[in-house]
């Protein structure tokens, strides 16, 4: 017997193959790796984000970031119409979501940018158990993996790691935004929440065209004065990009190769030294995430050992304090004010809270940590965890633990004229230099202005000898 063989006239029609580009910290489609990869991969592909609740409900997570990144979606899903496509929202647990999906529609791989914090890394490992997983470069300029000694460990000191990170540095060309991206339409998307815009906040746009804007014209108005201007409190004197790379708004390879630029392209030795002083501070934050990457133990205790067993005071009335701006210390009660405020601080100013907060408070720097996540825009865990270990002295890379910033050395120097101080602390606002860093000093001069304000919450020089036995373990 010979088979049956059934020959039908019908042209055969077979399916697109199908990408998933999942989207989590890289909401733009210029020089976006993951993106790109999954157009080349695939016929059609499909521009997903999915609401964690683990992330959003998390006792780290701040509301504020949240509603940035939502509104960061908006901007996205506008792009992403432009080119033919729209974004995909769904809300649940990673794996579960994409599970569902498959069950809807058949898709033959996942592209997404790498992450590298512990529950990122965890997350990622349970979904790449079921599904054809690629994790791609972009987070970083360089992968962490990459920047490390000649016998392979990694650095923990920033100095010779700037180094080999330059060596192995090649200024890749960056991807353009893809023409026109083919997407399945019969796809369900839950509908995108529409966030306050908080006015109070100089981060009222988000998006990757607001994040190219500023890049520009920080290049265009700041980065010649960026060496002088960038510990000035009082001035505008850094980019305010960080809320922006903090989702992928602009790629780090973006940064880094616009620094390189106006490096090579200055028109004047200043443009050229700013460029230079930028580009160290973008290296920073790949240190950070190396030192994450290779030690991430470093999320939950101290890095150095001998550091791990200070005996914090840990006083509930004193974080209240140093949270609320009611230290008594104007430089101090000013930063915090502006992250309140803003969802934002100065780096100068983040170094003297956080100095304060662990030496001159003795409260231990998870405590400070955990509240810059919930407070801050740009909150990141790699660049969060490695500022606040290098201000407590217990990190990698850390200031020694014997320098103790000095709160009013600090704002004579930093914001000299003490307007950081009068913006954000406006009882103060009348007072002259040099008394507006140091108000308790004169109590008759303030009582004839009608001023009153807290007494500092300790006395710096104290606490300061109190910090260094603590730190001894005495
Ligand atoms: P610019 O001066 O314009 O620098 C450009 C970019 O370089 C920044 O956007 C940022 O991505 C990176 N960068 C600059 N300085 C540092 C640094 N010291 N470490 C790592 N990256 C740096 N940065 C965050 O992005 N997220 C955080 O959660 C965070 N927490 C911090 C906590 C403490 C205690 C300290 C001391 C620093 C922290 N930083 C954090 C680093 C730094 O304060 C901010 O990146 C910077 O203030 C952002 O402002 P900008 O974009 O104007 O910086």
């Amino acid at each position: 017997m010979f088979p049956v063989i059934h020959l039908y006239n019908v042209s055969m029609k077979t399916s697109p193959t199908v990408a998933i580009w999942w989207i989590r910290r890289d909401l733009r489609l210029a020089d976006n790796q993951a993106l790109q990869q999954a157009l080349s991969s695939a016929e059609q592909v499909l521009p997903l984000f999915i609401l964690d609740p683990v992330l959003l409900k998390s006792e780290r997570t701040s509301t504020r970031r949240v509603d940035f990144m939502l509104a960061g979606l908006r901007a996205l899903d506008a792009d992403l119409q432009r080119k033919g496509s729209r974004l995909i929202l769904r809300h649940g647990e990673p794996l579960k979501v994409l599970t569902e999906l498959k069950q809807e529609m058949d898709f033959q791989a996942i592209f997404a940018e790498e992450d590298f914090s512990a529950y990122a890394r965890q997350r990622d490992d349970s979904v790449a158990a079921l599904f054809d997983l690629h994790l791609c470069g972009g987070l970083t300029v360089l992968p962490p993996s990459l920047t490390v000694k000649a016998d392979g460990s990694p650095y923990t000191i920033f100095t010779p790691y700037s180094k080999t990170w330059r060596e192995n540095y090649q200024q890749p060309q960056l991807l353009p935004e893809p023409g026109k991206i083919a997407s399945p339409t019969e796809v369900f998307s839950e509908a995108l929440p529409e966030p306050p815009i908080d006015l109070n906040t100089p981060f009222a746009m988000a998006g990757a065209p607001e994040a190219q804007r500023r890049l520009e014209r920080f290049f265009a108005a700041r980065i010649q004065n960026y060496a002088s201007d960038r510990d000035r409190m009082d001035l505008e004197g850094t980019s305010s990009l960080s809320p922006y790379l903090r989702f992928g708004m602009l790629s780090a390879r973006q940064m880094v190769n616009a620094a390189i630029s106006g490096i090579s392209e200055a028109g004047s030795q200043q443009n050229a030294h700013g460029a230079k002083v930028w580009l160290n501070e973008l290296i920073w934050r790949e240190f950070f995430y190396s030192v994450l990457f290779h030690f991430p133990q470093v999320q939950k205790d101290s890095f150095r050992p001998e550091l791990r067993n200070i005996h914090w005071l840990n006083r509930e009335e004193d974080f209240s304090a140093w949270k609320e701006g009611r230290t008594g210390y104007p430089i101090v009660d000013a930063a915090m004010r502006q992250l309140r405020s803003t969802g934002w601080m100065h780096n100068r100013a983040r170094m003297i809270v956080a100095s304060f907060l662990t030496k001159d408070l003795l409260i231990d720097w998870r405590w400070g940590e955990k509240y810059f996540m919930q407070q801050l825009l740009d909150g990141d865990v790699a660049a969060n965890n490695g500022g606040w270990q290098w201000s407590a002295g217990t990190g990698t890379d850390a200031a020694p633990y014997f320098r103790i910033f000095n709160p009013v050395l600090q704002g004579q120097k930093f914001d000299p004229n003490g307007e950081y101080i009068r913006r954000w602390v406006p009882e103060l606002r009348l007072l002259p230099v040099p008394l507006v860093h140091q108000p308790w000093t004169s109590p008759a001069e303030l009582a004839r202005m009608g001023v009153s304000y807290f007494d500092p919450i300790v006395d710096h020089a104290l606490a300061r000898g109190r910090c260094l036995l603590a730190y001894k373990g005495e």
